[in-house]
């Protein structure tokens, strides 16, 4: 299912702040629609390739810039680069009025296989890029990726610092239970994804 209109991006949801995604106060996208299918996979029900809430990244782009607490935007999914040129465009207009704010992206592909325009273009304006499928075997309760097969690629100097956040401190996740509904914000130790 591919939404036509270039300025409308499908999210499975939003977080105006949570400390649980990276450094620092960030706001988190979680895009909608991821076709790795990894078994365990933190966010099922952002996997169907289906149309969920639709945003225009204008409009998202103005919410983000006037969040004035927050140091940072972290992208997760679903899958961040099949609406690639769409978060490009987000990151643009964000970039040139807060360009302070860092960006993490998680991914299911290999760094290496990101190499089309788009999505070239979209990992110029990303500082911190995980990638890799979720393994759940290999799950090692460390950091801010899922398994240890997953890399941290630190793409600029901003957040190279926080090298040890990314791999190897505790984790920190928020697990949010409503009726039949359960948002977990963060990366849960394997204990707690067995839950989900
Ligand atoms: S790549 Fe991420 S979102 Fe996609 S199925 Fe794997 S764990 Fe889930």
């Amino acid at each position: 299912m591919k939404i036509e209109n270039d300025n409308i991006l499908n999210i499975f949801d939003l977080c105006e702040g949570t400390k649980a995604l990276g450094p620092g106060l960030r706001f988190v996208i979680w895009v909608q629609g991821c076709t790795f299918k990894c078994k365990g996979c933190i966010s099922p029900y952002g996997q169907a390739i289906k149309e969920n809430i639709l945003v225009d990244v204008n409009v998202l782009a103005q919410s983000i810039i006037k969040n004035k607490s927050i140091e940072g935007i972290t992208i997760s999914g679903g899958e961040p680069f099949l609406q690639v040129s769409k978060l490009h465009k987000l990151l643009k207009v964000i970039k040139e009025q807060r360009p302070e704010l860092n960006i993490i992206v998680f991914t299911g592909f290999d760094l290496e296989d990101l190499d089309w325009d788009e999505a070239k273009d979209f990992l110029q304006l990303v500082d911190v890029l995980i990638d890799g499928i979720y393994i759940e075997e290999l799950n090692d309760n460390k950091g801010l990726r899922g398994s240890s097969n997953q890399r941290v690629h630190f793409l600029t100097n901003k957040l190279i610092l926080n090298k040890d956040v990314f791999e190897n401190s505790n984790r920190n996740a928020e697990v949010i239970v409503a009726n039949n509904y359960k948002k977990i914000i963060g990366i849960p130790n394997k204990s707690i994804t067995n839950l989900i």
